[in-house]
C-alpha cells in the first residue's frame, strides 16, 4: 500500500472537523486556542515553528470578525435605530465573542488552507519519498 495518498477533499473535510489532516485522529486541539504540538496518533507537526504564519493568519480573521460586528452596528446607529453607547457596547462585546468563538474554527482553517496548498507536506504523502520500513 504505497499509494495512500491523502485527497485535499479528505483534509478539508478533517480539517475543518477539527481533525488530523494526516491520520484522521480527533485531537488537533490542546485547548480551545491552542494546537498541539504533535497529533498525539500519528505524531505529526501540527504547530508550526513559524508560529508567524499562523498569527498572520488568526490576525486576518479578527480584522474580519470585528468588521462583520462593527459595520452591521454602525449603519444601526447612523440609521437612529440603535443609541450610539448601546451600539459602542455591543461592538466591543460582540467582536470579544466572535473572535473567541471564531478561534478554534480559524485555526482549523489555517491548517486546512495550508495543507491543501502542499498536500506534500502530509507525512502520508511523503512515502513514496521515503525508503519503506513496513515490508515484510
Ligand atoms: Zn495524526
Amino acid at each position: 500500500m504505497d499509494s495512500m495518498k491523502i485527497e485535499r477533499g479528505e483534509i478539508f473535510s478533517r480539517a475543518m472537523t477539527g481533525r488530523c489532516p494526516n491520520c484522521g485522529h480527533f485531537g488537533m486541539f490542546k485547548n480551545w486556542f491552542r494546537l498541539n504540538k504533535r497529533c498525539p496518533s500519528c505524531d505529526m507537526e501540527l504547530e508550526k515553528e513559524e508560529s508567524g504564519f499562523y498569527f498572520g493568519t488568526t490576525s486576518i480573521g479578527y480584522v474580519l470578525a470585528i468588521v462583520i460586528v462593527i459595520i452591521p452596528v454602525c449603519i444601526l446607529v447612523v440609521l437612529n435605530m440603535l443609541n450610539m453607547w448601546l451600539g459602542v457596547a455591543i461592538a466591543i462585546v460582540g467582536s470579544i465573542l466572535l473572535c473567541t468563538l471564531l478561534y478554534p474554527i480559524m485555526l482549523c482553517w489555517v491548517i486546512m488552507l495550508y495543507y491543501i496548498v502542499q498536500t506534500e507536506e502530509l507525512p502520508k504523502n511523503q512515502k513514496e519519498n521515503a525508503p519503506s520500513v513496513t515490508d515484510s
